[in-house]
């Protein structure tokens, strides 16, 4: 019987395991590597409705939904100004920093312990268990070990040191909050533009606020010097550049944006083909991160969270609740990477491909609004109440 599990990180997945593995009545205690509110302020993301929904039999909905604002529809155009497809897509738009804040918090309201300061070094098996060694030089021990500790997994690489390296998707990412700006658009709706040479995406927030990110093309992935060393004026700069010959409100939005945050690389992983050994697992972007274009990372994060702890508490062995966890979910977080890659592609086309996806696109997500196809996504729900089995399929 596992009394207490070790989670590495305290990011989405990490607190979120914890307070389903404390419903399944196991004990937890979350170590995250930075400290107490290092999280990046100013940069957003939306839950999809597949992961708020996932979030209700661990009482968390309503807190989350307290978050943000709602973002029921999504509007594409092209850099001339041309709206390509206007598209139902029901989620929740929050600051990143709101979210982790939120989720660490309530684990610790319901009795989760968090420790900061806390980078896993190592993890080894012990006779009846695993130790975690930290860079601080303390070390933990518990009956299991979950590694939510995100796209730079050390668990990934300590279950199996041969794992394949994040890929990088060809894109850079940054953007902020603008503010005192008057742009076009319905707040709550997602607006995305095919600009010439850039993609941009902004949102109108219920204050008026806009929020804002970009994706510069880069097809070679700059090291982390590199991007360090692009000043705020330089990246400011960069941006009006990618953007001046587009129709649509990025120059006023970027020149109404106090504070540009500094860029960042775009991953994904095709497949981690390990993720457990033995009383270890990897779980959300440490198993199976998808780039932003998927707009399901965290949605991934979150339903991962619940079905492991389910597994944990219906099937007998850890190492047999593993393996029916990866069962029941490689196949789903596989096709979301995929599918986060086609969407992402369409981000730096050359001319005869933008022209195609102008063509193309409008009937496309005609199509995906009519047969609702991407409901294999978003409609997905997981049930806190089905007994997990080991039986196949
Ligand atoms: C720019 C951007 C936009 C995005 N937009 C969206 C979106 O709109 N919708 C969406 O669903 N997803 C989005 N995502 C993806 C989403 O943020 C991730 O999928 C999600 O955060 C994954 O959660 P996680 O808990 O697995 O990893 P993380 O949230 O990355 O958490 C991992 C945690 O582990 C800690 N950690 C790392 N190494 C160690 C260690 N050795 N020891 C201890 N702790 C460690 C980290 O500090 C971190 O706190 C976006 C991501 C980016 C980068």
């Amino acid at each position: 019987m596992t009394n207490r599990a070790m989670i590495i990180g305290g990011g989405i997945a990490g607190p979120v395991t914890a307070m389903a593995l404390r419903r399944a009545g196991i004990d937890s205690d979350v170590y995250e590597a930075y400290g107490r509110g290092a999280d990046g302020v100013g940069a957003f993301l939306t839950l999809a409705v597949n992961g708020l929904e996932a979030l209700r039999p661990l009482g968390l909905y309503d807190l989350v939904c307290d978050l943000g604002m709602d973002t029921p529809r999504m509007e594409m155009s092209n850099g001339s100004g041309r709206l390509l497809a206007s598209v139902r897509q029901p989620g929740r738009t929050l600051k990143r920093a709101d979210l982790y804040r939120v989720l660490r918090d309530e684990a610790v309201r319901r009795g989760v312990r968090v420790h900061y300061g806390k980078r896993l070094t190592d993890a080894e098996a012990t006779a009846d268990g695993v130790r975690a060694v930290f860079a601080d030089g303390s070390a933990a021990e518990g009956d299991l070990l979950v590694g939510a500790d995100g796209l730079r997994s050390r668990t990934r690489t300590i279950i199996d040191p041969g794992a394949p390296r994040a890929r990088h998707v060809g894109l850079l990412n940054t953007g902020g909050l603008a503010r005192g700006v008057t742009v076009p658009g319905t707040p709550g709706t997602n607006h995305f533009i095919f600009g010439r040479r850039c993609f941009f995406g902004y949102l109108i927030a219920p204050g008026g606020e806009v929020w804002w990110f970009a994706n510069p093309p880069s097809p070679r992935e700059p090291t982390p010097e590199e991007l360090a060393a692009i000043t705020p004026e330089r990246w400011r700069a960069r941006l009006e550049e990618l953007f001046r010959d587009d129709t649509g409100p990025m120059l006023d939005i970027i020149g109404a944006t106090e504070h540009i945050l500094p860029g960042w690389n775009t991953y994904d992983f095709p497949t981690v083909p390990k993720w457990s050994d033995g009383r270890m697992v990897i779980i959300g972007d440490a198993a199976h991160a998808t780039s932003p274009s998927s707009g399901q990372g965290a949605s991934m994060a979150i339903e991962d969270a619940v079905v492991l702890a389910t597994c944990l508490r219906d099937v007998p062995g850890t190492r047999d609740a593993f393996a029916v966890f990866e069962r029941l979910r490689r196949e789903r977080v596989e096709r979301v990477v995929a599918q986060g890659r086609r969407n992402g592609s369409g981000k730096a086309p050359g001319a005869v491909r933008a022209f195609l996806r102008d063509l193309t696109l409008p009937m496309i997500m005609r199509q995906v609004d009519k047969r609702n196809s991407l409901a294999w996504m978003h409609d997905h729900r997981i049930s806190w109440d089905d007994r997990v089995t080991t039986a196949a399929g």
